[in-house]
């Protein structure tokens, strides 16, 4: 007999949307996919369908439920890394932020850097090992929503970064929410200047305090 058959467990969770509205699902996953926070699938009663999250991508409480007792433990989700306004971060001029889709395994590392305030945005890529320098021009951003495509840029615009990038853009430009399994993630840097970001508020902001009052007009 095989060992590696994952016990699976029936869940409850209640998670909140960005929005602050919040959904209770029941799903069942096994403790280890909970633990690192994989995929789960629930089924969808609004839309009568059944949906892939992630949960990391959550934030909420999950709950095991005991055959007849009910609910035993719970366990609370935590979002990190991803910024309140995506869209803001990514413009503000000294962006480092990866994007993840968790249903197709992609993930892309950016740049969105603007020299000065009569440049446009100027779009790199992650492309080699070391994390530091190893970015490829990819294109530029005018007006803070028009992607161009970079004639110099040595990666076809019909490549997986290129056509993620102009996807994220478009659709934030556009105000529209992000689907479940996509999340973006900054690095632990501020978006305007780049400093690393130390204080519980600034992470989950993406700006460090002086920015983030610069931002606001203070
Ligand atoms: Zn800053």
């Amino acid at each position: 007999m095989k060992a590696n058959i994952q016990q699976r467990t029936e869940y409850v969770g209640t998670f909140t949307k960005a929005t602050g509205e919040a959904r209770t699902m029941r799903f069942t996953t096994s403790e280890t996919n909970l633990q690192k926070r994989g995929l789960i699938t629930v089924y969808d009663v609004e839309n009568r369908g059944l949906r892939k999250f992630n949960l990391s991508t959550l934030i909420g409480m999950i709950a095991a439920v005991a055959p007849a007792t009910g609910l035993f433990f719970a366990t609370e989700l935590r979002e990190s890394r991803t910024m309140k306004d995506t869209l803001q971060f990514i413009l503000a001029g000294n962006a480092l932020f990866t994007v993840e889709n968790a249903e197709t395994g992609n993930r892309f590392t950016f740049k969105v850097r603007k020299p000065d305030d009569d440049k446009p945005h100027f779009v790199s890529v992650l492309t080699g090992a070391d994390n530091e320098h190893d970015y490829s021009f990819l294109g530029t951003v005018f007006d803070g929503s028009r992607f161009r495509h970079g004639r110099k840029s040595r990666i076809a615009p019909t490549a997986p970064s290129a056509r993620a990038f102009e996807w994220l853009l478009r659709r934030l430009s556009l105000r529209n929410d992000l689907p479940d399994q996509v999340r973006v993630c900054h690095c632990g840097k501020c978006g305007r200047c780049g400093k690393t970001l130390t204080v519980p508020e600034s992470v989950d902001s993406g700006f460090g305090p002086e920015c983030i009052k610069h931002l606001r007009g203070e």
